[in-house]
């Protein structure tokens, strides 16, 4: 029987690459978006035509209303949740002085509450299986710290702590908690980033080279895999080696 994926920001990025992975391996795949209609749109209709079993729901992970309207979507077309990938995200450059309570609300809601709600949100369905996975989407900055990122870097770090946490609670109802952190990728997040910054990124990567969202994609789709069934409450770091 096809499992059902549910992948938080999948409109672009990351969660876009990660979607046509999961599509491409036969799983049912729920491609959330919130502001990006288009090209949510578009990404369903090309992976129907293609053959694929694929359902784009908007809603905003960082309100809980919208959530469980998705869920409830969700359980209307779909049935339950096998594997969650709680990947939507944003990213602030600011120094920390210049950092209001507003930036730092709005990312720890978007980056740290969104997994919260989601994850409550399918666990009932999971705990009564007996079975379930949730992979969530931290940063490299989560784990080592970006200088004017602070906020960003504080809550991918909080991630990195509900996935562990989470992986012990859950462990023993057979549910597998990971973290994937990415390294530097080829996305609209890293736009603003100017030519010399992102040379100089290159160059500290011993792969010297950015990652791709597909790159990303594989390693999510890896841990959602049975074949990772042992796996949990680990961090997982595609990152080029920037990390060693
Ligand atoms: P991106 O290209 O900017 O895409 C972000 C995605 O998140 C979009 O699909 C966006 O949806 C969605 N999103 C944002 N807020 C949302 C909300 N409240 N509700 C639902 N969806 C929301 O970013 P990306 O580079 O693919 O990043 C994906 C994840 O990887 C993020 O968690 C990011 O922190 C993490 N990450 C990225 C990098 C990197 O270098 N790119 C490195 C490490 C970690 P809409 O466009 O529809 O609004």
């Amino acid at each position: 029987m096809k499992k059902t994926v549910l992948i938080t920001g999948a409109s672009r990025g990351i969660g876009r690459a990660t979607a046509i992975a999961f599509a491409k391996e036969d799983y049912r795949v729920i491609i959330n978006y919130f502001q990006s209609v288009h090209p949510a749109q578009q990404l369903q209709s090309a992976l129907r035509e293609q053959g694929y079993d694929v359902l784009a729901l908007q809603a905003d992970v960082s309100n809980k209303k919208d959530v469980n309207r998705m869920m409830q979507d969700i359980k209307d077309s779909f049935g339950t949740v096998d594997i969650l990938v709680n990947n939507a995200g944003i990213s602030q450059q600011k120094l920390f002085t210049d950092t209001t309570e507003e930036d730092w609300d709005h990312l720890f809601d978007y980056n740290v509450k969104a997994c919260y709600y989601c994850s409550q949100a399918v666990l009932p369905d999971m705990l009564a299986k007996k079975r379930g996975k949730i992979i969530n989407i931290s940063s490299i900055w989560g784990i080592c710290g970006a200088s004017c990122e602070v906020a960003y870097s504080a809550s991918k770090a909080a991630v990195i702590g509900l996935t562990k946490a989470l992986a012990k609670e859950l462990g023993p109802s057979n549910i597998q908690v990971n973290c994937v952190a990415p390294g530097v990728i080829n996305t609209d997040m890293n736009r603003c980033l100017d030519e010399q910054t992102l040379h100089t990124l290159c160059d500290q990567t011993p792969l010297c080279r950015l990652g791709s969202p597909e790159d990303i994609a594989s390693a999510i789709l890896f841990l959602a895999d049975a074949k990772a069934d042992f796996i949990t409450g680990q961090i997982f770091s595609p990152n080029g080696g920037f990390l060693i």
